[in-house]
């Protein structure tokens, strides 16, 4: 979904993970299968256009604080990429003790620096664990926690706002590229904030305790991971429920979305190399062509979805990558696929994966050639799934705030969000993750009757309408977690 309009940001488009709805995202990977971040990858596309159902309104938005909305170009203007987020933590830690919060920064660090050198080979200067935790304790009740994300993305900004970003960074895998907050967490950094603000505001309002996170590196899949392992539900009280929202590109600001039960796919990443034998490519016959096999390989992947998956279930294969050869008459002595894939069901995901080994390892075989690496990256995303109970009460409770006609409960996406992993633990803890529209009403209404595609997350012209979304999210936040407190354990 990437369409960035210049040259340099072709070398943009590869791969990635995470992260919400719309577009795909770039870790610069010009090396494609050595690099490391494409493996790790796993992107997110959901459609930037239109759903034509959407009869989502505007609605009057009172303004945010003034020094909120600062807070807000602040951080656009200054993104940080993914294990990168030290100054970003630091602005959050600062803002959560001025407000009373307990706050621990760094976690991730050990697990962060441990995978870096395993992918990397090094840890990069200026990469590292940069989660914080702040803790609020008012009474006896229920515990919530509220999670932001913080990394921005290799995207070279194009949204000609005045605050947009200038930043050029060397990724946590060592690829120089412009950055942008091209999937608005700098949107969810400031909500978090006046979430946090609304509730010290409201303490009388609720009882329990607020854990509220800020996690690195969603975009690449990692952070939600690093955070876990370095203790999160032990360290710190463990909670009841976990709740978080992503920006829409495709819902008018000052409204929220959202689906019950799975909203968010599993995304795997698949690196397949198929070994042939090189040679003149006017002598094939000495040769075994790795290009012809995995020509084979990406046409009968075709048949996972449309011959194996239940029609009434879901699931993407999409090769997105295939690389071989350099030069017309030779025939090379490998070629690579990387490949995504999609799914809900863990079911269906083992199907899949195995699937493509099974195919991979077929086709090479009648073509004579030796076995095919494939390589699943062991760190997924694993599908969202919002908890129906939970999706309930909390979306009941911002429906009576914002008004029925502001509240759109839609199909789930095929883009993949890695905080779903606070919902698979061993405590297996209620989770729901909504959207909050992040399209002013006017470009919204201008789209639908045109029927032009928005820019998507993860464009470089991606712009969102922050004065209305941020207290839109604030409203929506804050009511659905005073409603948690409320309703008990
Ligand atoms: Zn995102
Ligand atoms: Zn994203």
């Amino acid at each position: 979904m990437l369409r960035p309009a210049l040259i340099s940001a072709l070398a943009l488009t590869a791969v990635l993970s995470g992260c919400g709805g719309s577009g795909g995202q770039g870790e610069p990977a010009p090396k494609a299968t050595s690099d490391p971040a494409v493996s790790t990858a796993a992107a997110t596309d959901a459609p930037a256009a239109v759903p034509a159902a959407a009869t989502l309104t505007a609605r009057t938005v009172a303004p945010a604080d003034a020094d909120l909305l600062e807070i807000y170009r602040k951080l656009h203007a200054a993104p940080e990429l993914s294990f990168e987020e030290a100054k970003t933590s630091a602005l959050l830690a600062q803002q959560m003790q001025s407000m009373g919060f307990e706050v621990t920064t760094g976690l991730g660090e050990d697990w962060v620096k441990a995978k870096a050198t395993k992918d990397v080979g090094k840890v990069l200067p200026g990469v590292g664990g940069y989660g914080v935790v702040a803790v609020l304790r008012n009474g006896d009740g229920p515990t919530v926690l509220i999670r932001t994300d913080m990394d921005a993305l290799p995207v070279p900004e194009q949204t000609g706002v005045p605050f947009a970003s200038t930043v050029r960074a060397e990724t946590w895998t060592g690829v120089n590229s412009p950055v942008m907050h091209a999937c608005g967490h700098d949107v969810h950094m400031t909500v978090w904030l006046g979430t946090a603000r609304a509730l010290v505001a409201q303490k009388s309002k609720w009882k329990g305790t607020l854990v509220m996170i800020a996690q690195p590196a969603e975009e690449i899949g990692l952070g939600a991971k690093a955070m876990i392992e370095d203790g999160l539900f032990s360290r710190f009280p463990k909670p009841d429920y976990n709740i978080a929202f992503h920006i829409a590109a495709d819902v008018p600001s000052g409204s929220v979305a959202y689906a019950s039960g799975w909203a968010m796919a599993n995304v795997d990443s698949v690196d397949v190399t198929v070994h042939g034998r090189g040679g003149h490519g006017a002598y094939p016959q000495t040769a075994i062509d790795p290009i012809l096999i995995g020509s084979h390989i990406v046409t009968a992947l075709q048949s996972l979805v449309s011959r194996n998956v239940n029609p009434l279930d879901s699931a993407v294969v999409t090769v997105g990558s295939f690389k071989a050869g350099a030069k017309h008459n030779i025939i090379p002595d490998e070629a690579t696929l990387l490949i995504t894939v999609r799914s809900y069901d863990d079911k269906t995901r083992a199907m899949l994966l195995d699937g493509i080994r099974r195919i991979a390892k077929g086709q090479a075989e009648a073509f004579g050639a030796p076995e095919p690496d494939v390589s699943v990256e062991e760190d997924y995303t694993p599908a969202t799934y919002n908890d129906p109970a939970m999706t309930a009460k909390v979306m009941g409770a911002i429906r009576k705030k914002l008004g029925d006609a502001y509240v759109d409960e839609r199909p789930p996406v095929m883009g993949g969000e890695d905080f779903s992993n606070y919902a698979r633990t061993a405590e297996k803890i209620p989770s729901v993750l909504f959207w909050v529209g992040g399209v002013a009403p006017d470009k919204y209404a201008e789209a639908k009757a045109s029927g032009e595609s928005l820019p998507s997350l993860h464009s470089s012209t991606f712009a969102p309408d922050y004065e209305r979304a941020i207290p839109t999210g604030i409203d929506a936040m804050s009511t659905a977690v005073i409603a948690l407190f409320k309703g008990g354990k």
